[in-house]
């Protein structure tokens, strides 16, 4: 029987299209775009350049405020828009700041409680730095729902996905063995492979229809598109000897 449950934070619990969107907006910049889809288009591409960037910020090449300029100015690029080191300064700290009003993703707190109505214990494991990470905990309530010792961020733990480290830590600091474990998350490369690699039931909530690595097609793995499906992916979760009554 699954123990636990942790989930990512970023695009897993909230929508972070929705911040980027408004940072959009009030940068006065929503002009240069010809409709929401290419806002959502750049708004993949700024992820994509993020994941790429963000070893070399682990390993101490690049800094955080170095890798926010060069994956917003790259994904501009993509799409064909030059911006300058000042509009791009001004995007992220609207972003930033739209981050503090945040919400949880529609159907998470129904998931929170039926997951707390088995018995099953909810923790939170994310890459960042922890007060920038606590300030978006904090806005969206979480501290209700999950024990801060259940919560798990880069930047305290002094080790940061996509290296499988991070899931052997978590699985050693909660007594459980990793087949008993689930990791819910919207990234392939951060989430769902080293959650694999390290023996944990991986859950990909997949809303923005990516693909995984062609090279990765070892990595097992359940996929759902909204938050409302993932109850049902919990193995044994809807079984009567799990003692669950849902
Ligand atoms: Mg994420």
């Amino acid at each position: 029987m699954i123990k636990a449950v942790f989930f990512d934070l970023d695009d897993t619990l909230y929508d972070q299209l929705q911040p980027f969107l408004m940072a959009i907006q009030t940068a006065g910049i929503g002009g240069l775009f010809s409709d929401r889809l290419q806002i959502e288009d750049l708004y993949k591409r700024l992820r994509r350049h993020s994941d790429r960037l963000w070893e070399r910020h682990v390993s101490g090449l690049m800094s955080l405020e170095e890798l926010r300029f060069e994956r917003t100015a790259a994904a501009f690029l993509d799409i064909g828009i030059n911006i300058s080191e000042q509009t791009a300064l001004q995007l992220q700290q609207n972003y930033e700041r739209e981050q503090k009003q945040i919400a949880l993703r529609e159907g998470v707190e129904p998931l929170f409680e039926q997951l707390e109505a088995c018995g099953i214990r909810i923790g939170l494991i994310t890459n960042g730095p922890v007060e920038h990470q606590m300030i978006k905990i904090r806005a969206l309530g979480l501290l209700n729902w999950m024990d801060e010792q259940a919560i798990y961020i880069s930047d305290g733990i002094g080790i940061a996905k996509p290296d499988p480290e991070v899931f052997h830590h978590v699985r050693l600091q909660t007594c459980c063995e990793p087949e008993r474990l689930v990791y819910v998350g919207d990234a392939w490369h951060n989430d769902i492979v080293p959650s694999y690699r390290a023996g944990w039931n991986s859950i990909w909530l997949n809303g923005r229809l990516q693909q995984p690595r062609a090279e990765e097609s070892d990595v097992e793995y359940m996929e759902c598109r909204t938050i409302n499906e993932i109850m049902p992916l919990i193995p044994s979760s809807g079984k009567s000897e799990t003692g669950c009554l849902l």
